[in-house]
């Protein structure tokens, strides 16, 4: 998997992601109980870009394991946020998330 960060915060509906191509992208996003609206990429692309679609891809992915091993955590926090494991080794040295997800 390429880098990959992940984070959603229930409370304010909010979600940001960060999809690594040839440079990294940042994505944000409204997060309504499941439902995504709203993605916006600063890749400047007009149509659905292919990083909203990796996003999406991963989004899915994230809130599967989440709700198989992190539930109680979520419910407790209204947040989560995930990172790739290639994507923590790159920044584990100037970033440290508190409370991160390791995806494999
Ligand atoms: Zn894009």
């Amino acid at each position: 998997m390429k880098h990959f960060y992940l984070c959603v915060d229930r409370i304010s509906g909010s979600g940001v992601a960060i999809v690594e191509g040839s440079e990294p992208y940042e994505l944000s996003f409204f997060f309504d109980d499941g439902e995504i609206s709203s993605i916006t990429c600063n890749c400047f692309c007009s149509y659905h870009c292919k990083h909203e679609f990796a996003m999406l891809l991963q989004l899915r992915e994230t809130l599967r394991m989440i709700e198989e091993l992190y539930d109680d955590e979520f419910e407790a926090t209204n947040y989560f946020a995930a990172i790739s494991k290639s994507a923590l080794l790159t920044y584990a040295t100037d970033r440290k998330e508190k409370g991160s997800i390791v995806l494999e």
